[in-house]
């Protein structure tokens, strides 16, 4: 396939509520689309990056400079294109793999469109629906905790996962298990506690959490491996975990029992699915991790999450837990308690394109 042209969109989607995580506070979701025209049909792609480098190095304008000089110009240069040949396409680039997913998967809904395939059929999955969970925010006290999950329980969502750090963790965590003793709930400390921690960290084996998500800095794998030893919760990682190599280290150091996959943290769609074949073949734990997408993220996500391997429930919600206009034409919507997989050619979803015009930066 040819690339013919790239456009990068910024966006800036008022949030339906604030975000409170750790080291960011969120009111509105900037994002970047990345919009191509090919010999073939158009694709769409979203970065995952967030306006400030909160979470990893990457953020919009980051990403929108590699995008632009870098990325783009190696795409349109290139006389054939094929979205399995962009890791080798865009190695002159070191890192930047939320900007790289963000191409890839805009040749991959082109090259999906081209051929009137699904991404759920390319990937070979088979399930029509997934489980929908959602991750909540911080929240000024247990019980303003304690409400936001009955309104998402009320909703029909399946497990819940709350963001933690010192002095706003085990008393929320109490509250909420207290109230929802048989909800399934999981625990997300981006990185928010230190090697000192291992004994308050054991404390959170009391409320029969499913596991705990990056508890210590993203690159102190030997510090996780001192925690999965203490603790009977299994351990999780995200930040950690920015390809399959870095997977691999993780499991052989005994860092990590649990994978939270985000494609756009690994580069992609397609190093998302080697970890997940990787992962499947040890029988490893998967679920799949959530970055405030749009719809259109969302919907390959949740082709991503009908894999046999994510056996735990993702960041998996409507397009209502965050956005009150999304960039698609049709909501996602949860229905009891499930999302289901889109079956129309690549992503499966349409763009609303003056939601786009209306919502676009500069
Ligand atoms: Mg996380």
């Amino acid at each position: 396939m040819r690339i013919h042209s790239v456009e990068l969109i910024p966006l800036r989607l008022p949030l339906v509520t604030p975000w409170h995580t750790i080291g960011g506070e969120l009111n509105d979701r900037d994002v970047l689309l990345v919009h191509i025209e090919t010999d073939g049909a158009d694709g769409w792609g979203e970065c995952a990056a967030f306006s400030t480098p909160f979470y990893s190095p990457e953020f919009v304008e980051s990403a929108l400079i590699v995008l632009r000089d870098r990325l783009a110009p190696l795409l349109t240069a290139a006389s054939a294109v094929t979205s399995s040949g962009l890791s080798e396409l865009f190695a002159p680039v070191a890192g930047h793999r939320m900007a790289k997913s963000a191409l890839e998967m805009a040749v991959l809904d082109a090259e999906l469109r081209t051929e009137g395939r699904s991404f759920a059929e390319f990937l070979g999955s088979e399930r029509t629906v997934v489980p929908a969970g959602v991750a909540v925010g911080f929240q000024d006290s247990p019980s303003a905790l304690v409400d936001a999950v009955a309104g998402y329980a009320a909703a029909g969502y399946r497990r819940v996962k709350l963001k933690v750090e010192q002095g706003r963790d085990l008393d929320h965590i109490e509250a909420v298990r207290e109230q929802f003793p048989a909800l399934s709930l999981q625990v997300d400390a981006n990185g928010a506690y230190g090697r000192d921690d291992l004994g308050h960290l054991a404390r959170f084996d009391g409320f029969g959490l499913s596991l705990i998500e990056q508890p210590l800095d993203a690159e102190d794998l030997v510090g996780h491996a001192a925690v999965a030893e203490r603790l009977a919760t299994p351990i999780c990682l995200d930040e950690s975990l920015v390809s399959l190599h870095s997977v691999e280290t993780a499991l052989a150091l005994g860092a990590c029992d649990v994978v939270n996959l985000k494609p756009g943290r690994v580069g992609g769609y397609h190093e998302a699915k080697r970890i997940h074949d990787w992962c499947v073949e040890r029988s490893i734990p998967l679920w799949c991790g959530g970055m405030l997408e749009t719809g259109l993220a969302r919907a390959a996500n949740i082709a991503l999450a009908s894999l046999p391997g994510f056996t735990l429930t993702g960041d998996l919600s409507g397009s209502d837990r965050f956005f009150r206009d999304d960039i698609i034409t049709e909501p996602i919507t949860v229905v009891n308690g499930e999302l289901a997989v889109p079956t129309g050619a690549g992503f499966g979803v349409e763009l609303d394109l003056d939601a786009i015009k209306h919502h676009r930066l500069g």
